[in-house]
């Protein structure tokens, strides 16, 4: 049998914008900006990517679980 896990985040959150490296705030980023360097860490982010790792991150702080 298969565990599920499900991991929740507030809708509030912007992972998009927000570097996954250091948490660099990118307040002029756009959702049509597909790609994006990090001006703090010069990280050359994919959007998705970034995202779905971030999401992963806030999921995991909010129950208080060790993540990457
Ligand atoms: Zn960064």
């Amino acid at each position: 049998m298969q565990r599920l896990t499900i991991l929740r985040i507030d809708q509030f959150e912007l992972p998009i914008k927000i570097c996954n490296v250091y948490g660099f705030h990118n307040k002029d980023l756009t959702l049509a900006d597909r790609k994006w360097d990090c001006p703090d860490c010069n990280t050359k982010h994919d959007g998705d990517i970034n995202a779905s790792i971030n999401i992963k991150k806030f999921a995991l702080d909010n129950q208080n679980l060790i993540g990457i």
